[in-house]
């Protein structure tokens, strides 16, 4: 009888911090999903985010074996993908599940899910502030980053399709919204 808790947004707009914070919230009974991808490991761990690294091979069968429950070559020839097996285990413990996917997969399983699933959109302040945030994380060459903030600049576009917009300029207050909008939805007092 859980639920799934999306967050969306482009990278760079702060979401892992924010789906970080609220994992630390027992009484939320939150549980992270595992998603897959083809995409190369960073050579240090910036955000501390776990993934289950696959080669591109090794994700092409699992999508013929229809194994995700969405997937997307969220940039060219990097494939991301949410497995089913890791979201029924996570609900089958009792769990309420929490996702850091992009806008299209975060719109993708709002859709599967319907009313079982609360839909965030983490908005940055600016685009400007975008850039600054990928050129500090550091964790992305020139083209990588010319790359992501492109899609951040269509993925705005989309806020307005998510159940709530968050929007994250200063983070405190961010982590307090984020806290209120999880909580309200899974009918938990925080107090
Ligand atoms: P990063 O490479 O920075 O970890 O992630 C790149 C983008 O892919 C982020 O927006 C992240 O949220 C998204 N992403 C991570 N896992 C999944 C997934 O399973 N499905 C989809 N559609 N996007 C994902």
């Amino acid at each position: 009888h859980g639920k799934l808790i999306i967050f969306s947004a482009p990278s760079g707009a702060g979401k892992t911090t924010l789906v970080r914070h609220l994992l630390e919230i027992p009484a939320l009974n939150l549980a992270f999903s595992v998603s897959a991808t083809s995409r190369e490991k960073r050579s240090y761990v910036v955000e501390g985010k776990d993934y289950f690294f696959l080669t591109t091979d090794e994700f092409s069968k699992k999508i013929k074996n229809v194994e995700f429950v969405e997937w997307e070559e969220v940039y060219q020839n990097q494939y991301y993908g949410t497995l089913k097996s890791e979201v029924d285990s996570l609900l089958k413990s009792g769990k309420n599940v929490i996702f850091d996917i992009d806008v299209e997969g975060g719109l993708n399983l709002k859709k599967i899910y319907g009313s079982k699933a609360l839909a965030i959109f983490v908005k940055p302040p600016s685009i400007k502030h975008l850039e600054q945030r990928l050129n500090t994380r550091s964790s992305e060459d020139e083209e990588s980053l010319k790359m992501r903030l492109e899609k951040a600049v269509a993925e705005l576009e989309y806020a307005p399709q998510f159940d709530k917009v968050l929007l994250n300029d200063r983070l405190e207050r961010a982590k307090k919204d984020a806290e209120v909008f999880v909580s309200d939805f899974l009918g938990i007092n925080l107090e």
